[in-house]
């Protein structure tokens, strides 16, 4: 699968540097507009901050406020696109916001915010805004706090409950259409000579080996590596010399936390969107996999990039909010099912208050530094992947002198796309009726779409693949096949958190764990000991970036962490 010698010879049109959903999107529509790709990536497709965000494909309604109508217009669009290519990945939610007399917006202010909403999704295909008095609200959402509430706002966004899927059919489409794509490979050097850059070197991070990539002087290099953008500009060398691709810090990230929790006491059934009452801070409480996704923060962030944690701070902080605007939900500490953080890859703007630095995007032109063949992008949210993609395939094309071919994916569909009503799910149902759980068989579909059919086949020759991985998960066994043999899994993280959701489910994954090494080991050729260094891995991954600092400090830990397993304890393992 991984031909580096063919990868080093070749001549691209277009190196990307970073796999998240950014260059996932530049990457297919370079491939499918004809253009010889190579995608590199240091560790998995969407590993980065793609998997630590809110999952939202939402105009941002906030953004109203710092008058970005542009940026809330192509977000808007963009949700309708992805409505209609990734259907399987992107559906509408209904989103609540509570509007209190201690708020920083009046009631007038939202309604005002919503009408603007809805004028600039003038074409959309979700329903409008309306507006409810606090009386309605109450009726309809009874657990809501309802002192000093005004009354409340309800319209339509949508979700990604699974981003880090659809980042990795982004990157399975460009694959299709021929592109080169590398996940654990990290560029670790940039060679410039002259005006270009002429080489990179990269690190196989799972061989431990180098490989360079020699012919790079006609390429253009897109950097699509998010918040690392400045650490890549800093890889530049000529002649062997530090030599910075960039005069300026172009990242100025801020860190975003979310908790994960069970349905509680009063959970809303539509989103909510609230300010906290403590700093004014809008937040969203989201239902997500039958479980409530809080957050999030924006805190200023000049830590490391690649172990980024909610500390006990921010955990409380979400806690309290969500307990005050729903005082029935009595959550604690100990309903924390997983924590997670990201940093945003937002333009550096020193001395700015982090809610009101920019949310668009803009694509950086080296030429300025003195690097002719390098395009950064700065910022760029989830739900303008595609639009990046168009954009930055546009320039390229634009550099080559040639004419700009029709972009594709305003109407190409993602691999899974597909519709409930779709008769593959019904004789999927009927084909599998004996041998996988009807709700497995549903979720399949809400996972791989189109594709789950081909999850289901490797059940055909082997029955016991058919079964959940735990009892309390849809997920079933065959997951983990298909996923190390047609999605590029190489580890347990890629398996259980951007495969699966399965380390967000509950005691962080463990207890899925035996289950799933026992089916690495029998079906997919893992060795035990391979195992063993595997769970390690995932347990310390956890630990540094999940499990929250007062649960590793306290028993809690003990308790959840107890079921921990390794491969010793695996029954039966069958090395093929
Ligand atoms: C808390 C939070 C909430 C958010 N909520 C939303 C939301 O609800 N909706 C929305 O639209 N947006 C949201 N966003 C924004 C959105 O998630 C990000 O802007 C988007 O995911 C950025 O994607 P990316 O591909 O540019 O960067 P990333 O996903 O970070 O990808 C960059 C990749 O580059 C790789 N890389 C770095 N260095 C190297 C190297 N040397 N070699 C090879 N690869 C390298 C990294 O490993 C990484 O995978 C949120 C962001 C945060 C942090």
């Amino acid at each position: 699968m991984r031909d580096f010698p063919a990868i080093q010879n070749t001549t691209y049109d277009v190196i990307i540097i970073g796999g998240g959903i950014n260059g996932a999107a530049v990457a297919r529509d370079a491939a499918l507009r004809g253009l010889k790709t190579l995608l590199i990536e240091k560790g998995d497709f969407g590993g980065g901050t793609t998997s630590w965000s809110t999952r939202l494909v939402h105009g941002g309604l906030r953004y109203l406020e710092y008058f970005e109508f542009n940026l809330v217009r192509e977000s808007l669009r963009e949700r309708e696109i992805l409505l209609r290519t990734a259907p399987h990945l992107t559906k509408p939610i209904q989103m609540t916001i509570p509007v209190y007399g201690y708020g920083s917006r009046s009631f007038w202010e939202i309604q005002a915010g919503m009408l603007l909403y809805d004028l600039l999704s003038f074409d959309k295909t979700l329903l409008n805004h309306r507006i409810l008095t606090s009386q309605k609200l109450r009726q309809l959402f009874r657990s809501i706090n309802s002192e000093d509430l005004k009354g409340a706002a309800q319209y339509y966004d949508c979700q990604a409950e699974y981003a880090e899927r659809l980042c990795l059919e982004n990157i399975l489409s460009a694959q299709k259409a021929g592109a080169e794509v590398l996940n654990y490979a990290a560029v670790t050097q940039i060679q410039r000579q002259g005006e270009r850059i002429a080489k990179i070197t990269c690190e196989d991070l799972l061989s431990g080996e180098s490989f360079a990539i020699n012919q790079v002087d006609q390429a253009v290099v897109i950097n699509t590596s998010g918040p690392w953008v400045d650490q890549v500009c800093g890889l530049g060398r000529t002649d062997g010399q530090p030599s910075p691709l960039s005069r300026q810090r172009k990242i100025g990230g801020t860190k975003g936390s979310h908790i994960i929790v069970n349905p509680f006491p009063g959970a809303p059934s539509t989103a909510l969107y609230v300010e906290a009452k403590v700093d004014n801070r809008p937040f969203f409480i989201v239902p997500w996999n039958k479980m409530y996704l809080i957050g999030t923060t924006d805190l200023r962030y000049e830590g490391d990039l690649n172990t980024v944690k909610a500390n006990d701070d921010e955990v409380d902080y979400l806690i309290a909010e969500t307990n005050r605007v729903i005082p029935t939900a009595g959550i604690s500490r100990e309903d924390v099912q997983f924590t997670y953080s990201g940093v945003r890859p937002l333009p550096y703007a020193a001395g700015k208050k982090p809610g009101s630095i920019t949310r668009s995007h803009v694509l950086y032109d080296h030429t300025k530094d003195g690097v002719a063949n390098l395009i950064s992008l700065i910022g760029g949210k989830l739900t303008t992947h595609r639009q990046v993609g168009e954009e930055m395939v546009d320039v390229i094309y634009r550099r080559k002198g040639e004419k700009v071919p029709p972009c594709p994916t305003r109407t190409q569909l993602l691999p899974g796309a597909i519709t409930v009503n779709d008769p593959r799910v019904t004789q999927a149902l009927e084909d599998y009726r004996d041998r996988v759980p009807q709700a497995s068989i549903h979720h399949l579909f809400s996972l791989y779409g189109a594709q789950a059919p081909a999850v289901l086949a490797w059940v055909d020759d082997t029955p016991e693949l058919g079964q959940p991985i735990t009892p309390s998960l849809p997920d079933i066994k065959a997951q983990v096949v298909y996923g190390v043999q047609s999605e590029m899994a190489h580890n347990l993280l890629d398996l259980c958190r951007r495969r699966m959701t399965i380390s967000m489910q509950g005691n962080y994954g463990f207890d899925a764990l035996p289950a799933i090494i026992e089916v690495l080991i029998k079906h997919c050729g893992w060795t035990e000991a391979e195992c063993d260094r595997q769970v390690e891995a995932y347990r310390a991954y956890m630990e540094t970036n999940c499990i929250p600092d007062f649960a590793i400090e306290s028993q809690l830990s003990e308790r959840k962490l107890k079921s921990v397993v390794v491969s010793s304890s695996v029954s039966s393992p069958v090395v093929p």
